[in-house]
């Protein structure tokens, strides 16, 4: 859970780095950073904190330079240590390079422990170091960046979507399997390369196409050069990322996250039907899926809670207490419409079960008759290793409840979560490109003791070389 950019521009690039970052900011909120080149110094501002606390005016004014990229960071791996707040940067042969990632590497313990078997060592615990060693160790032996990423992508397992500065050129790279999302856009003065399209749009900029799994990007001097150096038989993008993750202005494979979750509330309704006065999402995540519920019941769409945007992290709360007095001032209900209501309650997942109980309980503490808690993800049963932050089995309500018992662990009338083929039409993905590790237990590459459906990796490094908007074998 990270986002990435990155810009070449024929501009400064600081200031459009800032804006796309914050226009990614629900992608992680622990820290931010900027790296910089102005054609002869790497300049670089990172620390722990949201986007707007990190940069202000002078810092972004004393980033120089044409070419740059940010990342702002939700630790997965890793601890949260200031030496692990990205990008990271370094010096390789006279060449200044930062790098950016999102996502997370399944073997990152192997690979640390072979680097360092061979004297190579680490300034942090993060696994986004191991990827820049491994690519300096390749391009010292071939003097070549795309042999280099290819042969770094033959060691990695995991997701990574990964933005690399060169001196004055971007480099971006999407694992084969796809599993985290990246896109390429245009603005007038330049190109841009970031996690999710709404960065591109912060930008006043037009989207070009995604970063194809298994492709490497190349932006530099106004060109985009494109190598497709990894192919899958399949791939498997994240369901998590349209449920919850992205956000829903974003277009990610294709897909306008708005209407996959307006899709899902279809869904919600064709599957468990019920009579209520109202549907009402959880505020912000379920209101796309409540939408979709509402038009496809024609029950009428009313907001029973009413979330305050202004409650950052910085809110003092001392003592339990205050903590319960914390989620009555984030998420206040609206008794006016819920008092004597049903109510039919829609959310994007419940993982804990911790958030759905205390809702409940706010809204029926308000007056609601009938709580009936729509969500829209299928149950989630297994931990994610794959860059979502997501708890162990025993913490995962599903993990060892069946549907009656959560619907009466957190006190609704009735409980009904989207399956999972329903999940994936509303997505319109086909299933075997799609990472559902987090409902089945079954992931698309080796986990440890996991049960694992692999998916084909084949390396074509240099077999193909495509222009941006075609795509053709040499
Ligand atoms: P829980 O209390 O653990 O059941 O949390 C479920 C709520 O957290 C839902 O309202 C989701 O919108 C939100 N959520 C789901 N997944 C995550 C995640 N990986 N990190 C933070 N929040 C999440």
């Amino acid at each position: 859970m990270c986002g990435i950019v990155g810009i070449v521009d024929s501009g400064d690039v600081s200031f459009p780095l800032y804006y796309a970052l914050y226009a990614l900011q629900h992608r992680g909120q622990e820290s931010a950073g900027i790296a910089t080149f102005d054609g002869l110094t790497l300049y670089k501002e990172k620390s722990q904190g949201l986007v707007a606390e990190v940069f202000n005016k002078k810092i972004l004014c004393g980033l120089l330079g044409g070419t740059g990229l940010g990342h702002v960071r939700y630790p997965t791996t890793g601890e949260k240590i200031p030496e692990n707040i990205q990008p990271f940067t370094f010096t390789f042969r006279g060449r200044k390079v930062a790098l950016a990632h999102n996502g997370n590497l399944v073997n990152t313990n192997n690979l640390r422990e072979e680097y360092e078997g061979r004297g190579q060592i680490f300034c942090t615990t993060s696994d986004t170091e191991v990827i820049g060693n491994i690519i300096a160790d390749e391009y010292r032996v071939s003097e070549d960046v795309v042999e280099a990423v290819a042969m770094c992508m033959r060691r990695l397992q995991g997701s990574y979507s990964v933005v690399m500065m060169l001196d004055n050129e971007i480099w971006a790279f999407r694992d084969p399997l796809g599993i985290r999302p990246l896109c390429i856009g245009r603005t007038d003065t330049g190109h841009v390369v970031a996690s999710e399209s709404v960065a591109i749009d912060a930008l006043g900029g037009s989207f070009i196409r995604d970063v194809r799994p298994g492709e490497l990007v190349c932006l530099k001097g106004g060109e985009v050069e494109s190598h497709q150096i990894a192919e899958a038989s399949h791939h498997a993008h994240c369901i998590f990322e349209y449920v919850y993750f992205a956000r829903p202005d974003s277009v990610i494979d294709g897909r306008l996250v708005y209407d996959v979750r307006r899709r899902i509330g279809h869904s919600l309704f064709e599957e468990a039907p019920v009579e209520a006065d109202l549907v009402s999402p959880v505020p912000d995540s379920g209101m796309a899926h409540a939408a979709g519920y509402a038009e496809a019941s024609g029950i009428r769409y009313r907001e029973g809670l009413i979330k305050n945007r202004y409650m950052g992290r910085t809110f003092i709360m001392p003592n339990q207490k205050d903590r319960e007095i914390a989620v009555r001032i984030k998420l206040n209900p609206v008794r006016g419409h819920l008092k004597d209501r049903s109510l039919i309650l829609i959310d994007d997942s419940i993982v804990r079960g911790t958030t759905s109980r205390r809702l409940v309980n706010i809204v029926r503490d308000a007056g609601a008759r009938e709580v009936h808690m729509r969500i829209g993800s299928p149950a989630i049963k297994a931990p994610c290793y794959l860059g979502v932050d997501m708890p162990t089995r025993a913490e995962l309500i599903a993990s060892d409840l069946d549907n009656d018992e959560v619907c009466s662990s957190i006190g609704a009338t009735s409980l009904h979560h989207i399956s999972i083929s329903a999940l994936i039409r509303a997505i319109g993905i086909p299933k075997e490109d799609l990472c559902t590790g987090c409902l089945t237990g079954e992931y698309p590459l080796a986990i440890g003791e996991e049960r694992c459906c692999p998916r084909n990796v084949t390396c074509v490094a240099k077999h193909y070389q495509a222009g941006l908007e075609s795509f053709s074998k040499e």
